[in-house]
């Protein structure tokens, strides 16, 4: 009798939420999971989510190996929650630059509706640079479903690889991100190793230009046969380069290449 009343007030509690249960929209290689105030973002987000899915898959010449799906979250705390779930950290807030999220079989994304007043650093009317961020996140939506580690949970050493790959193939790594990149290089300011490629504030450029480098000097398909790798030796041995020559070489074309 307890667990029937439980299920039954469980029941009238999703009933009843701020929003309502989550509503199902099909697309082509993936489901929208989107909240009663998002219907009208949904339809908004459906064209940018099939363009960006397009774009990825162009970039690595093949299709996402399986079905994904996209929850626009209609409020931070809805993110969060997942976050919480998903890395297992049950007091994390996340930071106010922080609205999205990919992994081999999900995307999260803040609904674009709250980032004016739940979100810093972005504005939904910049299109180009909001297309950009919802490629980025399906570049590690694809990278997962290509990695034993979908959720990269397994992946040491590898931050600049996967925020780097993101960036560049969303092409968020732009003449803005590589300036002040190329600066720090003459300036003799470049990180010396590549795990302190993603940090700081020109971590875009720092990982983007890296692994635009390897795709210039190595080829797509080298680029693509790292994606299952979980370990910075690892993507170092396919290479056939040490980390110091990879950094020498990729100074010089960082320097050369305006
Ligand atoms: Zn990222």
């Amino acid at each position: 009798m307890k667990t029937t009343s439980f299920f039954a007030s469980l029941f009238f509690l999703f009933l009843f939420l701020p929003g309502g249960p989550w509503k199902k929209s099909p697309a082509a290689g993936y489901d929208v999971f989107y909240q009663k105030p998002d219907r009208t973002m949904a339809k908004t987000l459906r064209p940018v989510f099939a363009a960006a899915k397009d774009s990825v898959a162009a970039f690595f010449g093949q299709n996402f190996p399986r079905p994904f799906a996209i929850y626009i979250h209609p409020d931070r705390a809805s993110m969060d929650a997942q976050w919480q779930h998903d890395w297992q950290m049950p007091d994390f807030k996340s930071e106010c630059w922080m609205v999205a999220s990919g992994v081999g079989a999900r995307l999260d994304l803040l609904s674009p509706r709250q980032w004016a007043t739940q979100a810093c650093e972005h504005d939904w009317a910049r299109q180009e640079a909001s297309r950009r961020l919802i490629t980025h996140e399906l570049v590690h939506v694809y990278h997962g479903q290509r990695n034993p580690s979908p959720d990269f949970s397994d992946v040491q050493g590898l931050d600049w690889l996967v925020e780097g790959l993101a960036a560049y193939a969303s092409g968020q790594c732009d003449e803005a991100r590589l300036a002040p990149v190329r600066a720090a290089v003459r300036d003799g300011k470049a990180p010396a190793t590549l795990d302190k490629f993603w940090s700081g504030p020109l971590r875009y450029g720092l990982s983007g230009s890296v692994v635009a480098w390897i795709d210039h000097r190595y080829g797509r398909q080298t680029l693509i046969d790292l994606l299952p790798l979980t370990r910075k030796q690892a993507a170092l041995d396919r290479l056939g380069v040490s980390e110091a020559q990879l950094l020498k070489d990729w100074q010089e074309y960082v320097v050369a290449r305006k």
